[in-house]
């Protein structure tokens, strides 16, 4: 792909403390394109959507968001992040998808909530609005939450294992909502374990171990070679990495 980057690396390094979770990794993410990252546990996968999120400072090098600001982005946390004891109803969380646009004192019209209510029946979630979110399953909730960023309109939207832990017929659906994304030229990030889904849906794969093992279309990415030396380098600890987080006050 030769067009224009949504975001862009540059030799990007993030530390926690003295431990390099994310390493000279550089490369971009072309607007418009559908990207899976995959890697091993710990390989750094979360830590870089925080980072592109700044929720997470860099170490060194830098993120470049190419003419995106903060409330263009939408992210889409690993699921045991998120606490659902909060006493809160469905239509209520698919609204805070505009608190954004209308603020915490912006009045929620009508227009507003039709439009929650049309979100929700494009997840499958028609009746649901009055329910409280702790009566849901696994996959409703997820549902939710994509129902919840079809209403936020972002540019970038950012997955973090969205379909982990989620019953296939779902996972199927939101697919679709993800596919439909692509469609209308956002660019769509998503952290996956399933190779096989990867293979079928995500036209462009990064593949990260702490730093970027391959970078590219998925077939030329996710080949055995690249797999096994993500594997490897998982397990074995970088000296020159542990240095650069050292040197951080
Ligand atoms: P992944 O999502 O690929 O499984 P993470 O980005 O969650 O990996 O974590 C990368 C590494 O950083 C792991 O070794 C993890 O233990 C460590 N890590 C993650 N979050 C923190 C944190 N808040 N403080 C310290 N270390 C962390
Ligand atoms: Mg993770």
């Amino acid at each position: 792909m030769t067009q224009q980057p949504a975001i862009r690396l540059d030799n990007l390094t993030v530390c926690y403390d003295r431990h390099p979770a994310v390493h000279h990794l550089s490369g971009a993410f072309p607007d418009g394109s559908l990207t899976a990252i995959v890697g091993p546990n710990g390989a750094g996968k979360s830590t870089l959507l925080k980072a592109i999120m700044g929720m997470l400072p860099t170490t060194t090098g830098r993120i470049d968001h190419v003419a995106l600001t903060r409330a263009d982005i939408a992210y889409l946390p690993q699921q045991a992040q998120i606490d659902r004891q909060f006493p809160i109803t469905v239509l209520d969380v698919v609204l805070l998808g505009h608190w954004q646009r209308i603020g915490m004192l912006g009045a929620v019209t009508a227009a507003l909530r039709e439009q929650a209510n049309a979100a929700l029946a494009a997840v499958g979630l028609a009746d649901f609005g009055r329910r409280l979110i702790h009566s849901l399953s696994a996959g409703q909730f997820q549902r939710v939450l994509f129902a919840r960023m079809l209403l936020q309109e972002a540019r970038l939207i950012l997955l973090d294992e969205p379909f982990t832990a989620i019953d296939a017929r779902t996972t199927a659906d939101l697919l679709e909502v993800v596919q439909s994304w692509h469609a209308e030229r956002r660019t769509v990030i998503a952290v996956l374990h399933d190779l096989e889904q990867v293979r079928a849906h995500f036209p462009e794969t990064l593949l990260l171990a702490r730093s970027g093992i391959a970078w590219g279309r998925t077939a030329e990415v996710l080949t055995p070679t690249n797999l096994h030396r993500a594997r490897q380098i998982a397990e074995d600890w970088d000296d020159s990495a542990l240095l650069l987080c050292a040197v951080q006050p």
